[in-house]
């Protein structure tokens, strides 16, 4: 195996347990170097590939080669981990298998939903792998009966991409007793973010309960969905995406729930606040979950440009006596004090008196890397409003 030599920086990271690399962690970077597998002088085991993160990673420590033995133990270390999710399957049967980093692997992604596995390669290297890794899956979960990939790196020529096997799409999933439709074959998203589940849960065991909820950049309605089952008086759920119409009827049906006692609104979400305004509608509950990036015609949206302004619209919504704010944010490059003050300053501004009620991240099939605080990106505050 070819050897390669780290700078400082790249040794310092070795030392810490950092495994994420960038050009400058690597001493006489070029291009040229890309996609191999290497050893460092420290014996790490490190491969580089071109991602939207950096250049490469460093590899579980126990490793000594990527043969598909490697990819099997590293597979078997991450099913172990997660013995709990197998014995609930029958009340939540989607859940991350394998989280890159967090098991000792970057740049690799598997979620299990039903029977069938979503695959997603960050970079060109693990897709090189995919015959390796396919295989070690089918040995360590042979209960999966079909694979699809999400090709996200660049030069690609197909995003969505059947690996093995026969879905049938859309069908549903559950997650705490509560059904989701999703679709493995088509676009970029699977129709759930798994990674919300903790959310999803405090909306149906309670904080729902009795409360109009307002649901904004909805997607599938799914945090509507929880809400309602959890009892909501009513949910309105509002996204700009055509599909989100249609996909979010159906996951009210997969419950049981008819779609036409709730609102749902194909809208920017900017425009809604002025109706709602307008229209001098209140909410008791009101999820803020915008993408961390956006387009829409000329205008763009960051968290860290625009979350505030969504946060002071949204207190002008909420209802007089008091009122919930879920501000969630799945950006990495923000941290948690910095999405806090944003959220905070926002508030202070519109003279609101406020408490921190509560914060969720990641669940724990989301295993992160315990040295890289970008892996743990999912930020949400839960927030009480008094106007
Ligand atoms: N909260 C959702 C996921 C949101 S994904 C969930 O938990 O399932 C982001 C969504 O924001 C996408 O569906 C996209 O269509 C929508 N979106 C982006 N910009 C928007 C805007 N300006 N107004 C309304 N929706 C927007």
């Amino acid at each position: 195996m070819k050897e390669l030599k780290l700078s400082n920086s790249g040794r310092r990271k070795e030392r810490l347990g950092i495994p994420l690399l960038t050009k400058e962690d690597v001493l006489h970077y070029k291009d040229t170097l890309l996609d191999e597998l290497y050893r460092t002088e420290g014996g790490s085991l490190l491969y580089l590939s071109k991602q939207n993160k950096g250049i490469g990673w460093i590899v579980d420590g126990t490793l000594t080669d990527l043969e598909i033995d490697s990819y099997i133990h590293l597979f078997k270390m991450a099913k172990a981990s997660r013995s709990s999710f197998f014995e609930t399957m029958a009340e939540t049967s989607a859940f991350r298998l394998f989280n890159g980093e967090g098991d000792g692997f970057g740049g690799l992604t598997i979620d299990l939903y039903n029977q069938n596995v979503l695959i997603q390669w960050y970079n060109k290297f693990t897709y090189l792998q995919k015959e390796k890794i396919l295989k070690a899956i089918r040995e360590v979960f042979p209960f999966v009966q079909a694979a699809y990939g999400k090709n996200r790196f660049e030069g690609t020529e197909t995003l969505s991409e059947p690996l093995f096997g026969e879905g049938h799409f859309p069908e549903c999933i559950k997650e705490n007793g509560v059904s989701y439709e999703i679709n493995l074959d088509e676009g970029w998203m699977s129709g759930i973010f798994l990674d919300q589940r903790m959310v999803r849960q405090k909306l149906m065991q309670g904080l729902a309960r009795k409360k109009s909820v307002l649901n904004l950049f909805s997607y599938t309605g799914a945090f509507s969905v929880a809400s309602a089952v959890g009892g909501a008086e009513i949910t309105t759920s509002v996204d700009l995406a055509k599909r989100s119409l249609s996909l979010t009827r159906a996951n009210f049906m997969a419950n049981d729930i008819a779609f036409e006692t709730q609102n749902i609104y194909v809208m920017d979400v900017f425009r809604y606040f002025d109706y709602a305004k307008k229209q001098k509608l209140t909410y008791d509950v009101i999820v803020l979950d915008p993408p961390s990036f956006a387009r829409n015609g000329k205008k763009t949206f960051t968290v860290a440009k625009n979350y505030g302004e969504l946060v002071q619209q949204s207190v002008d919504i909420l209802n007089q006596e008091g009122g919930t704010l879920l501000a969630s944010t799945n950006a990495a490059n923000l941290s948690k004090e910095k999405f806090q003050e944003i959220i905070e300053a926002a508030l202070l501004k519109k003279q609101v008196q406020f408490k921190i009620k509560h914060f969720e991240s990641l669940p724990t099939d989301f295993k992160t890397a315990r040295n890289m605080k970008e892996s743990n990106y999912l930020k949400v505050f839960f927030i009480e409003v008094i106007r």
